[in-house]
C-alpha cells in the first residue's frame, strides 16, 4: 500500500510525505511529493491532498497497489474509480485493482465560478485558447512537467513571454509531481499524464475556478496507432472532476485542422510565439541553444510544417527555420515513427488541397517532396 501523509502548507508550498512498500521504493526519486503555488492556497485538506494522490495513482493503478490517504474530496473519490476504470478498458497490461482507502471523505465546493486552461504554450494549447479566449480563462502551466527542472531559465522566458502579450492571468506551479517517480513503459506515460496535469490544479482551484479546460492532443482516427491516440480524450478524461468542479478535454481532433484557428489568433499579437519543442520536455541535462523552438524534433515538425501548408512562415510564430531545416527534417521522418500520426494527415492535406502559397528558405521544394514522400 501507498500512504500519503498529511498535507503541509508552508505559504503557497504545499508538500505531503509519501510511503511506499520497500519493494516499490525503487520506483521512486523522491519520498516527498511538492508543489508550490504563485497564488494564496487556502483548502480543505480533503482538497489539499488531491495533488499528492494523483502523483501516486498511475503508479497504482499499474502495479495493483492500495493508497491510503487521511481525507479527500468525495467527486474527486468517485471520478477516480470512472477513469481507472476506463483506462483499464483502453490499456490492456493495466488488469489490477487499486482501491483508495480514505478516513474521512468530505463533500467540497469550490465557490468560484471562473474557467482554467491548461496552457504550455504548444499547438493544442494554443488552440484551444484562440478557442476559448472570450471566457478569459485563467492560463495554468506545470514547471518540471513539460520543462525540466534544469531548463528553469529557458521556462522563465517562455511564461514572460505570454505573461507580456496576453490580458488573462498566466499561473505557474512549480511541482515534482512527474520527477518524483522513475520514467516508465508506455502505458504509465500514457496513464499519468493527466492525473498530473489536472490534480495539480486542486488546491488553487478553490475560490476561483469551476471548470477547467485542457487540451486534447490525439487524433481521433488514424489507423494503427489505437493506443497511442488515447492519451487525452474526452470519453476518459472528461471523468475527471472533484468538489462542484468540472474537467473538459477541447479541440480533439486533427492537429493540422488547428491552425487556421491558431493563425488568426496569433496574428491579432505583436509577435506571440509557439513553444511546441520536445527538447525541454525529454533533454532535461542538455543545454537549450536555440530561441523558442529546436526546429529539429517531431513535436517541432509537425509546428513548422502545419503552418507551411496554410501558406505561412513559421519563423513569424516562434520557430527558426532556415536552409538547414528541410534535410533535418528527412531524416527525422526516418527515426519518429509514432510521429506520422501528425505528419501523414498534413501529407495528405497537401494532396487534397494542392501546394500551398509562400517559400521560406527552400520551404517550397521540401513540400514538393513531402508531398510524394514515403514516410
Ligand atoms: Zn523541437
Amino acid at each position: 500500500m501507498i500512504n500519503i501523509g498529511e498535507p503541509k502548507l508552508e505559504g503557497n508550498r504545499l508538500s505531503n510525505k509519501i510511503d511506499v512498500p520497500d519493494n516499490f521504493k525503487h520506483h521512486l526519486n523522491e519520498s516527498e511529493f511538492f508543489a508550490s503555488y504563485d497564488v494564496n492556497i487556502d483548502a480543505d485538506e480533503s482538497i489539499l491532498n488531491i495533488p499528492a494522490v494523483c502523483s501516486m495513482l498511475p503508479l497504482a493503478w499499474y502495479n495493483g497497489l492500495d493508497i491510503h490517504v487521511g481525507s479527500i474530496d468525495g467527486t474527486f473519490l468517485k471520478s477516480m474509480k470512472v477513469l481507472h476504470r476506463k483506462y483499464c478498458e483502453v490499456y490492456p497490461d493495466l488488469l489490477f485493482e487499486t482501491n483508495i482507502l480514505v478516513d474521512n471523505v468530505v463533500k467540497n465546493v469550490v465557490e468560484g465560478d471562473g474557467v482554467a486552461l491548461t496552457f504550455s504554450g504548444g499547438i493544442d494549447s494554443m488552440y484551444s485558447l484562440s478557442r476559448l479566449h472570450d471566457l478569459k480563462p485563467r492560463l495554468v502551466t506545470l514547471f518540471r512537467f513539460t520543462h525540466r527542472s534544469q531548463h528553469r531559465g529557458f521556462f522563465d522566458k517562455i511564461v514572460g513571454h505570454y505573461k507580456e502579450r496576453f490580458e488573462t492571468e498566466m499561473n505557474v506551479v512549480d511541482t515534482n509531481m512527474r520527477e518524483l517517480t522513475k520514467e516508465g513503459n508506455y502505458t504509465y506515460l500514457a496513464i499519468r499524464q493527466t492525473p498530473h496535469q489536472i490534480g495539480a490544479l486542486a488546491p488553487m482551484s478553490i475560490g476561483r475556478f469551476n471548470r477547467v479546460f485542457t487540451a486534447g492532443g490525439g487524433v481521433p482516427i488514424y489507423s494503427g496507432l489505437a493506443v497511442d491516440e488515447r492519451i487525452r480524450v474526452p470519453d476518459i478524461e472528461d471523468n475527471f472532476a472533484w468538489a462542484d468542479l468540472s474537467v473538459r478535454v477541447h479541440g480533439f481532433f486533427y492537429r493540422h485542422e488547428k491552425f487556421p484557428s491558431i493563425i488568426e489568433f496569433m496574428d491579432g499579437f505583436d509577435g506571440l510565439k509557439i513553444q511546441t519543442c520536445w527538447f525541454p520536455s525529454l533533454f532535461g541535462g542538455a543545454r537549450i541553444e536555440f530561441d523558442f523552438n529546436c526546429g529539429n524534433c517531431p513535436k517541432c515538425a509537425s509546428g513548422i510544417i502545419g503552418l507551411l501548408i496554410r501558406g505561412r512562415n513559421p519563423n513569424h510564430y516562434g520557430f527558426d527555420v532556415d536552409d538547414s531545416t528541410w534535410d533535418k527534417l528527412k531524416n527525422g521522418f526516418n527515426v519518429w515513427g509514432h510521429f506520422r500520426r501528425y505528419i501523414v494527415p498534413m501529407q495528405l492535406f497537401i494532396r487534397e488541397n494542392g501546394m500551398p502559397e509562400g517559400d521560406y528558405h527552400g520551404s517550397r521544394a521540401f513540400l514538393e517532396w513531402f508531398k510524394e514522400a514515403k514516410i
